[in-house]
């Protein structure tokens, strides 16, 4: 089983942003994994969900890691340090630090760069070109780790995902996120599903959550797309 892959771009360290899609169709759902590079579990898990079906089931574009940077230094951050997720050009953009928490009870207290200017990485210029040529109708964003599904929409396909992988359905994570991708997709009328995974062990996380990452990829949700 060999899924093959298509350079959409280059990361500011110069390493390849690439995308899985499906072959002779056009995919309507966009997955996404490890925006910020100390959530890489999120790879993990979609690379595993990816290698477990062939390449001729395969009906969503899938992008195993939207920080290549980040994912081998082990940061958050990119290689300019840069939290991807306050990068995009919205109009809630702020130039200030963006304070982050590694697990759901710190304080928010770890500073990082949101960026020179909304849409100042290669990275992020890169993504929203994708998603301007390929149109999706949906887009589920991975994170970690706060549990929880977050669609401002409360879509059906958000609320099964929730039911399914028994965690809260929330209509935003509880904090500003200015220049978020998710803030840039509502801003664009794109549908976005935020799933943030939780901190459950590994074996465990994949019980759960490998067959609705599957069928997210196989075309399983499709019929629920408004
Ligand atoms: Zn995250």
């Amino acid at each position: 089983m060999h899924h093959k892959t298509r350079q959409f771009g280059k990361t500011e360290n110069g390493w390849p942003l690439e995308i899985y899609e499906p072959s002779g169709l056009a995919p309507k759902i966009l997955i996404m994994g490890s925006i910020h590079g100390d959530e890489s579990l999120s790879t993990v898990l979609l690379s595993e969900a990816l290698r477990s079906i062939s390449p001729s089931d395969l009906k969503s574009a899938v992008i195993l890691s939207a920080n290549p940077d980040g994912i081998l230094a082990g940061t958050r951050c990119n290689g300019r340090g840069v939290d991807l997720n306050r990068n995009y050009p919205t109009s809630n953009w702020e130039a200030t630090p963006v304070y982050y928490r590694n697990r759901p009870d710190d304080p928010q207290n770890i500073a990082l760069s949101p960026g020179r200017s909304g849409g100042s990485e290669t990275e992020t210029r890169a993504i929203m070109e994708l998603i301007d040529a390929l149109q999706p109708q949906l887009i589920v964003s991975l994170h970690g780790f706060l549990a929880c599904i977050d669609d401002p929409d409360s879509s059906s396909i958000a609320n099964d995902i929730a039911l399914r992988t028994d965690m809260e359905m929330v209509p935003d994570v509880g904090y500003a996120t200015p220049g978020s991708f998710g803030s840039w997709c509502k801003e664009h009328n794109i549908p976005i599903i935020t799933y943030e995974l939780p901190s459950t062990d590994i074996l465990k996380m994949k019980e759960k959550h490998l067959p609705v990452l599957t069928d997210l990829l196989t075309g399983h949700y499709e019929h629920k797309l408004s």
